[in-house]
């Protein structure tokens, strides 16, 4: 029987045997032992599954990647050290030098950098589509040598809701994969598998961990993408791996070739585990996910709500408000909530940000977003305080932009707050 999600958060992953602990345990060992040097060699084959070094697998690791997993109803999973570990390996694991990514423009400022920048010099090459572009324009931005399209489901911080199924009717028509970031929405308010996507990733770090305490990532695969239908284009996937005695992924571990193979080869060679005690924590977090999200998309509606009303306020973006140009996306793909992230103006721009969030006695001034406590950044004075007004409205930054992280405190006390500092 296949529970509902809350259900999921508690109770799977890890599942003790009789006399075992009730709780997760955290095997913080680099390394496990075996009784025949033959058994040992097995594994280095891939020919038998089991644990030998933590940099390739951690059955505490393991046990949260699987959670993650079921609540994203997907086929296979991994944990990464950090978000931004997570969407280099997704996309890496498919592309090369010589290869394109379509990429989204609004996505997060590192995987845009990661992707611009660094795996540039990689020779990975990509093109920025604007994620509200017609179908046909986005199909431009393709090349022969595309091979995967990178989203966000709801854009950190633009708060743009995909349309998915957009998106992914593109990507199959050029017979690539559609990657979406779902760190915001979290699989508790949206699962983009049910929407045509084909690997999703998370920066657990926020929502998912909840607590701010510990970095972490996570690649999901639906198992639904045939890569052995373009061989020639996924050689990495569908043809003999030398470094394995020439195992082929798709063959051998038909849904789970995509994770075996960035584990198999993306975690041996670069390294960028999640440690045993971040998983910890992790699934601490994830226990008690479904009731934060509640909580933070009822207490970011009515901050919304209040912030809309308010004279001093020029403009609020938020998905859940009527106003917000992505409000039927998200009522279609995220009926339950978003997330607890609003983007909002004051009237009297940039200087009157500053002075109100130095009034703010409750919400804290912090880089980080999507956790239990409400917090507050301004990117003209923070993030991007090099720029003056002109380069921030290049960079889609609007000088008076106030990102506000709501969190589940009462939110009386939230709006109290923010009235008093207005
Ligand atoms: C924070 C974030 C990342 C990067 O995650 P880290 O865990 O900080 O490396 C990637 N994508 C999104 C949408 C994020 O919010």
């Amino acid at each position: 029987m296949a529970y509902a999600k809350e259900t999921i958060c508690i109770q799977s992953g890890w599942k003790p045997k009789n006399g075992e602990p009730r709780v997760l345990p955290i095997y913080q060992s680099t390394t496990f032992k075996y009784e025949s040097s033959e058994q040992m060699g097995r594994l280095f084959d891939l020919e038998e599954s089991g644990y030998f070094y933590s940099r390739l697998a951690n059955p505490t690791n393991d046990c949260v990647a699987q959670k993650i997993c079921e609540l994203e109803g997907g086929a296979a999973a991994m944990l990464t050290g950090s978000g931004q570990a997570a969407n280099y390996y997704a996309v890496f694991n498919i592309c090369e030098a010589g290869d394109h990514v379509v990429l989204s423009s609004t996505v997060y400022g590192g995987t845009f950098n990661l992707l611009a920048v660094t795996m540039k010099k990689m020779g990975v090459s990509c093109t920025v589509v604007d994620p509200d572009a017609d179908y046909e324009t986005i199909c431009k931005a393709f090349q022969p040598n595309t091979k995967c399209v990178m989203a966000e489901s709801l854009a950190n911080p633009a708060l743009v809701v995909l349309d998915f199924e957009k998106f992914a009717r593109a990507a199959h028509a050029h017979h690539v994969p559609l990657i979406v970031d779902n760190t915001f929405p979290t699989p508790i308010n949206c699962n983009p598998f049910e929407w045509g996507v084909d690997i999703v990733t998370h920066s657990t770090t926020k929502y998912m961990d909840g607590h701010a305490m510990a970095l972490g990532g996570a690649i999901v695969d639906s198992g639904n993408f045939d890569w052995s239908a373009y061989p020639d284009k996924f050689p990495g996937l569908c043809a003999p791996d030398e470094s394995y005695h020439g195992v082929v992924y798709t063959e051998k571990f038909g849904k789970a070739a995509y994770i075996t193979k960035a584990t198999s080869q993306l975690m041996r060679d670069l390294g960028a585990v999640q440690s045993p005690q971040n998983a910890f924590l992790l699934n601490v977090g994830l226990e008690t996910l479904p009731l934060r999200m509640e909580r933070h998309c009822y207490n970011a509606q009515k901050v919304a709500e209040f912030l809309e009303a308010n004279e001093k306020v020029a403009w609020v973006n938020y998905p859940g408000l009527k106003s917000s140009k992505y409000y039927e996306l998200a009522q279609k793909y995220m009926p339950n909530g978003t997330c607890g992230v609003i983007s909002f103006g004051l009237k009297g721009g940039r200087k009157a940000a500053e002075e109100m969030m130095d009034k703010l006695k409750l919400a804290a001034i912090v880089t980080h977003v999507a956790d239990s406590r409400t917090s507050i950044l301004h990117p003209a004075s923070h993030t991007h305080r090099q720029m003056n007004d002109e380069q921030l409205k290049e960079a889609g930054v609007a000088p008076d932009l106030i990102r506000l992280s709501v969190g589940i405190e009462n939110v009386n006390d939230i709006i109290a707050d923010l009235e008093q500092a207005l």
